[in-house]
């Protein structure tokens, strides 16, 4: 079992669920599978992943950095199966991607990310892996904007909106920072906003 596959959607697309859902197929069928995230995501639990809708697996919580995954390189070895939540969050750089890549050589590397900021701009880290993928799932969530006549929108969302006060975030605000549904909604392209 080889290969890298990409998991990108906004928040509350299902990426976790989705990621959960393959690592686990894989281990019921009895391979070695391992799940990594990167430390910054402390929402729900610190050593285990939790999707939105509850379901959850033991992770192997690293620095999100390439000399955090080197220091877990010999547990990845060991596992053919590697599953990487919350992507977004490592520091770009081509030794990180080259890592992952030579892991993709002889195991099933799974990453999940979001596609986008909240200013709708790309994440480094997930722009140059792309290229590589042998399989790219594109999840989409629902845009939950209320418009004047109190409805919701509806159309398929591809953005993430970030909202400080339940307000649109400013653009020049922290590129990361880690919350749930009281922060962000998934939006369409229409609804996206981002004062500048
Ligand atoms: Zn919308």
């Amino acid at each position: 079992m080889d290969g890298l596959r990409v998991i990108i959607g906004p928040m509350f697309s299902g990426k976790t669920t989705e990621l959960l859902r393959v690592l686990r197929k894989y281990a019921i069928a009895g391979y070695r599978v391992v799940l990594v995230k990167p430390s910054t995501d402390t929402r729900y639990s610190s050593s285990k992943v939790v999707s939105h809708d509850g379901l959850e697996m033991d992770a192997l919580v690293v620095e999100p950095t390439i000399d955090g995954l080197k220091k877990v390189h010999n547990i990845l070895l060991d596992h053919d199966i590697i599953g990487i939540d919350e992507y977004q969050f490592f520091n770009y750089s081509k030794e990180l991607i080259r890592f992952l890549l030579d892991l993709s050589n002889d195991k099933l590397v799974i990453v999940a990310a979001l596609n986008l900021d909240f200013r709708g701009e790309p994440w480094e880290v997930v722009k140059e892996i792309l290229p590589y993928a042998d399989d790219i799932k594109v999840l989409r969530a629902v845009c939950t904007h209320v418009g004047r006549d109190g409805r919701r929108c509806g159309r398929p969302a591809v953005r993430t909106q970030r909202l400080l006060d339940g307000r649109p975030a400013p653009y020049n605000s922290p590129r990361v920072l880690i919350g749930g549904r009281e922060s962000y909604e998934a939006r369409c392209r229409k609804h996206h906003e981002v004062p500048k």
